[in-house]
């Protein structure tokens, strides 16, 4: 990653697998003081932090629910406890469910806003309050969707928060900007993570989504990590209220007449 980055601390939330596990790598790579916020399996936490040890971060886990805004907010704690500041914080945790608008629940769509949305919305607060607070510029990164601006019939809640993400980003850009706090997106495609394992495990399916990319495959977690500390970096400095595709071209594929 870029080395504007180097001794910097990042948060990134749902850290533990996917993208964010990539992204936690990449920064420990960068030389980066990362917390690796998760939910789930803490198995994992041990060999990513060993990976960012040996690749020369520094990187500890710790448990929070991002829909839980006291949560958020020991993530900042703990940043500032071990690292002493905080210096980017990466909205990355998400999940779908896959049902239409016909076939949702009050429950299921809950959900879907709870982690996507509202965690997303409370961590930029959180971080920007801490930002503020050390005197700092600091720059906030939501892991959205190319769904922020493109329909999937049948992930209709998923569709919904990934758009609300989109004038998030450009609202909360501009509310941050005097503070000198950058805020982006980076809206991946079609990424190789447990997101995806059942398309993934359909040879059929697969298939198919590869020819529907003009990349002509599906993307690497790796690929979406790169340009997240690309924004997150002083190198982006001029980059703030918008978002960036990471997409294989697959929203611009062309129609099969
Ligand atoms: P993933 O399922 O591996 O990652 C999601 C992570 O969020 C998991 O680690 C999960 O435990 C965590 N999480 C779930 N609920 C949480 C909560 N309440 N608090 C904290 N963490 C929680 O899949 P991924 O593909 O790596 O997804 C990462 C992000 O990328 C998501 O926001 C997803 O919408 C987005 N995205 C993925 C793709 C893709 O094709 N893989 C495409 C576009 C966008």
């Amino acid at each position: 990653g870029p080395v504007s980055l180097r001794g910097r601390t990042i948060v990134v939330t749902g850290a533990n697998t996917g993208i964010g596990a990539a992204i936690a790598k990449l920064a420990g790579a960068t030389g980066m003081n990362v917390v690796i916020d998760y939910v789930a399996h803490p198995e994992l936490n041990q060999p990513l932090i060993d990976e960012i040890v040996a690749a020369g971060g520094q990187a500890i886990a710790v448990q929070a629910d991002v829909t839980r805004v006291e949560h958020l907010q020991s993530l900042v704690d703990a940043a500032v406890d071990a690292y002493g500041r905080l210096d980017v914080w990466v909205n990355n945790a998400g999940v779908e469910t896959r049902l239409s608008l016909l076939e949702d629940t009050e429950e299921k769509y809950d959900f879907v806003m709870d982690i996507n949305m509202k965690g997303a919305y409370f961590g930029a607060q959180v971080a920007a309050k801490r930002f503020i607070a050390q005197g700092s510029r600091g720059v906030i990164v939501n892991v959205s969707s190319v769904h922020e601006d493109w329909p999937m019939p049948g992930n209709t809640a998923y569709c919904v928060a990934k758009g609300g993400l989109r004038m998030f980003a450009k609202n909360v850009g501009v509310e941050l900007a005097d503070h000198g706090i950058r805020v982006v997106n980076v809206a991946p495609g079609a990424i190789s993570t447990p997101i995806n394992k059942e398309t993934e495990a359909d040879p059929g399916k697969i298939k198919q989504l590869n020819e529907s990319i003009p990349a002509g495959r599906i993307g690497q977690p790796s690929e979406v990590a790169s340009v997240v500390l690309f924004v997150a970096s002083d190198e982006a400095s001029y980059m703030t209220a918008t978002t960036v595709t990471v997409d294989g071209g697959i929203t611009q594929g062309a129609a099969g007449l």
